[in-house]
């Protein structure tokens, strides 16, 4: 079972295992180490039978050092105040990583949205809007969709935003639908860095994805689509889970009929006869590759000692808890760190946003190629960094990458007031 390491001490440890590999004075990465504020709200909201009923709310704006604060905004009963300044942090690492000219955000809902109508989410969205309004704004801070929201909210959010400054601002928030300004490739962006990410390492180690067996933990946005791409990239995918369980075919199968199978039946389980597997079992499979993509802290520090991949292409954010990854460094179990494998969602955001200040919008074929550029240099950063800092993995290394374009955006504007 997956341990309960606290994700905002993972993310520190993360910061200060990098920050011995630059020449970053210690009082500056102490800044990297903390958000620079948090709103915790509690939003009242009228339930469909005239009830009244609280929700704990939060948004946390790491680092603007880079840009306007980005990131998503997730529904979820395990969200709190530690997991969403977690999550804030490493999008701030994630956009500088794939350097495009964002801060970090984060924000989050404790609630299962599974347990709630419609119109009671669209009340409780459009409540959090308000309360985000002054905090927000296209060059302020940008949320987007992350675990259980979606184009729905996200069109919410816009309207709701628009209506209260009484203007037209798009580009307050991304991972609209087409029509309310979102973007071509968006929905897939996520999944699609994945491929990416692990095509890329696989060349890197000398090897290809086409001959590559598969498993995904997680069977979402992320997940599903991840799978599909390799699929159709030649790879083999044998084992696929969400929350209710998995399966597992050692000849493998249709990554998108699975997907089919799940929107039909809101499960894998079940799909073409597969033999069922627990999520452990999915996560200790003897494959190439791995892809935790649904939520933190899936691989701990036991679980990581059993596991059997070579290389581990993170979806999700922070599936790996710090002790976990000394043991898969250990074993020489490559890691390519959430922050590049999971980061086209933002950066097709970031297209998403160009897009709207610019009132023009690209074709699928453009930001798929220019998703495809951005992750590959990337890539190409990582790996040049790996190499000359002698960090002990991928993720250190990519720390260092991020930790340094941001204390050098810091250092050039200076420390005031
Ligand atoms: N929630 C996604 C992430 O964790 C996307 C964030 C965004 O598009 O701003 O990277």
């Amino acid at each position: 079972m997956a341990d309960q390491a606290n994700p905002f001490e993972s993310l520190q440890t993360q910061v200060e295992d990098a920050a011995a590999y630059t020449d970053v004075p210690s009082d500056v990465i102490e800044r990297l180490k903390h958000p620079e504020r948090v709103l915790e709200t509690n939003l009242s909201i009228e339930l469909d039978d005239g009830t009244v009923e609280v929700f704990k709310a939060f948004r946390s704006q790491y680092n603007g050092d880079r840009g306007p604060y980005k990131g998503g905004i997730r529904y979820h009963p395990g969200v709190t105040r530690d997991e969403v300044k977690a999550l804030s942090g490493w999008m701030a690492a994630k956009c500088a990583i794939v350097d495009i000219p964002y801060g970090g955000g984060k924000g989050g809902i404790e609630i299962d949205p599974a347990e709630y109508s419609e119109s009671e989410l669209e009340r409780l969205t459009r409540a959090f809007a308000t309360e985000l309004r002054p905090l927000i704004g296209e060059d302020r801070d940008i949320p987007a969709p992350d675990v259980n929201t979606g184009q729905r909210e996200m069109n919410w959010i816009k309207d709701t935003y628009e209506t209260l400054e009484h203007t037209t601002a798009p580009g307050v928030i991304t991972g609209k639908a087409i029509d309310s300004g979102g973007s071509e490739g968006r929905v897939e962006a996520t999944g699609r860095s994945t491929m990416l990410a692990a095509r890329e390492a696989f060349e890197w180690l000398g090897r290809d994805l086409a001959d590559a067996t598969v498993a995904v933990q997680g069977y979402g946005n992320a997940g599903a689509i991840a799978a599909r791409l390799i699929d159709e990239a030649g790879g083999t995918v044998v084992a696929a889970s969400d929350s209710t369980g998995g399966i597992y075919d050692p000849d493998g199968f249709d990554a998108a009929a699975a997907a089919e199978h799940k929107a039909e039946t809101g499960t894998v389980v079940g799909y073409n006869d597969s033999e069922e597997i627990t999520n452990e079992e999915l996560l200790t499979l003897d494959v190439d590759l791995l892809i935790p993509a649904a939520l933190e802290n899936a691989i701990d520090e036991s679980l990581a000692a059993d596991v059997e991949a070579d290389v581990i292409a993170e979806a999700a954010n922070g599936p790996i808890t710090p002790a976990a990854d000394e043991v898969l460094t250990e074993k020489d179990v490559y890691v390519v760190p959430d922050i590049l494998a999971n980061a086209g969602g933002v950066t097709v955001s970031y297209f998403e946003w160009v897009q709207n200040r610019q009132r023009f919008s690209w074709t699928e074929e453009r930001v798929n190629d220019e998703l495809e550029r951005v992750i590959t240099t990337a890539f190409d950063d990582l790996i040049e960094a790996f190499d000359a800092t002698e960090t002990p993995n991928l993720r250190t290394a990519a720390y260092v990458v991020a930790i340094e374009r941001i204390v050098s955006a810091y250092d050039q504007g200076g420390n005031w007031p």
